[in-house]
This record gives structure tokens, C-alpha cells and sequence, in this order.
């Protein structure tokens, strides 16, 4: 069987940071499953398909053009990395991500990705729907308000000039999207295990993840 590490949680808590980390130490290929919602929504903005009109976003999400490669994100011809990075594209992201037949539509795609020597698997779902029997699955989380701060202060690196309490209350109403919905609703799996990150480091979350790996 392949090895599969699923990270689940909310927005902003660090799993993209941890499963880079573990892709170094481990040399396991990486799903960025929200990338793949992301494109989803750059799409539905780039063709002009409407948000509310489900079949249309169901049969884009069936042909979606997107492919991987070297760390790039691509749709069709156009190179998305950094477009899809905009909190337009994620709040329409996790509005298309509630529809269960765009769900459907999107999952083999992601279990694809299980690789040799192995895969680790970011997203909201990757314990309890995608990889149901992944070796290992860990759940990251911190009070919005900590994840907000670690955004601002990101930002503020790059010269970008936020606001604490628009972030604030961009990632309380994505996590409500991604908690209320009736499909993949964003929570533990049974047999996750739970790092609350909010007193943590980076490297202090590394540390604990690849002792909850290594045991
Ligand atoms: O993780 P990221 O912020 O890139 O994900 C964008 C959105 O895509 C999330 O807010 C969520 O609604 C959706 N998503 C999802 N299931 C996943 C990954 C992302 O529903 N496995």
C-alpha cells in the first residue's frame, strides 16, 4: 500500500507549510486539493459561468483544464499559481466547493495523486472522504483570530498592506461555509489526530507531526 499523510483543517493554519516540510523530509509527492477548488472558481470567473448556476459549475468542474506540473498550476494555457491566491477566488472556491456533485466530480482526480514512495494530501476532507485509509491523518487548528494574525503578518512580508480585521472576518466566514456544509463537512476524521497549532511554532508543528509519523 502507499503511505498516505492526511492534513486537514481550516484555513490559514499552516498545512501547506507542514506538508512542504514533510515533501522535503520525505520526498512524498504533494495534492494541494484547495488548488483544485481554486482553479474551479478561476475558471467559473475566467469563463464567465455563474457562481449560483449549479449545473454550469458541475460541468466545468468535469472538464476542468487544470494539470500540475513542477509546481505550477496550470489551466489549459494559463498559468494560475499566483491568480488563484486572491480571496475573491477562494471565497468563490468554497462556495462551489458545497455542491456534492462538483465534489464527486473532482475526487478521483485527487486520489490519482497516490504515488509511489507516497503522498501527502492537504485539504478539509482528506482523512474522512478522499483517503479514507491513509496511514496517517493529522488535523491542524488555531482560533481564527491567531490564523488571521499569521496571514496579516505574511502579508505585511511581502509589502502587501492589509487589514487585521477584514482577514478576521474573511476566515470566519470560510470556515462557516466549510464547517456548515452537508457534504465533506470540514472536521476531524474519528481516527485524526488533533494539533492545536495556536501556541506552536512552525517548526514546533514539523516536530510533533513527524514524531505522530514516525510512531
Ligand atoms: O485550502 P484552500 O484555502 O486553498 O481551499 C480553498 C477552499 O476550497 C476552501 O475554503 C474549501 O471550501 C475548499 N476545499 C474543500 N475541500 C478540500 C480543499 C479545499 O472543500 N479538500
Amino acid at each position: 500500500d502507499i503511505p498516505i499523510i492526511a492534513i486537514d483543517g481550516p484555513s490559514g493554519v499552516g498545512k501547506g507549510t507542514l506538508g512542504q516540510a514533510l515533501v522535503q523530509k520525505l520526498g512524498f509527492h504533494f495534492l494541494d486539493s484547495g488548488a483544485i477548488y481554486r482553479a474551479l472558481a478561476w475558471g467559473v470567473l475566467h469563463e464567465g459561468v455563474d457562481p449560483g448556476d449549479v449545473a454550469a459549475v458541475v460541468a466545468l468542474a468535469r472538464r476542468l483544464p487544470v494539470r500540475f506540473d513542477a509546481g505550477r498550476v496550470l489551466y489549459g494555457e494559463h498559468d494560475i499559481t499566483q491568480a488563484i491566491r486572491t480571496e475573491e477566488v477562494a471565497a468563490i472556491a468554497s462556495r462551489v466547493a458545497a455542491i456534492p456533485e462538483v465534489r464527486e466530480a473532482l475526487l478521483q482526480r485527487q486520489r490519482d495523486f497516490a504515488q509511489p514512495p507516497g503522498l501527502i494530501a492537504d485539504g478539509r476532507d482528506m482523512g474522512t472522504v478522499v483517503f479514507p485509509n491513509a496511514t496517517v491523518k493529522l488535523f491542524l487548528d488555531a482560533a481564527p483570530e491567531i490564523r488571521a494574525e499569521r496571514r496579516y503578518k505574511q502579508l505585511k512580508e511581502q509589502g502587501i498592506d492589509a487589514n487585521i480585521v477584514k482577514i478576521i472576518e474573511e476566515i470566519r466566514a470560510r470556515d462557516a461555509r466549510d464547517r456548515n456544509r452537508p457534504v465533506a463537512p470540514l472536521r476531524p476524521a474519528g481516527d485524526a489526530i488533533v494539533i492545536d497549532t495556536g501556541s506552536m511554532t512552525v517548526d514546533e508543528v514539523i516536530h510533533t507531526a513527524c514524531e505522530i509519523i514516525r510512531s
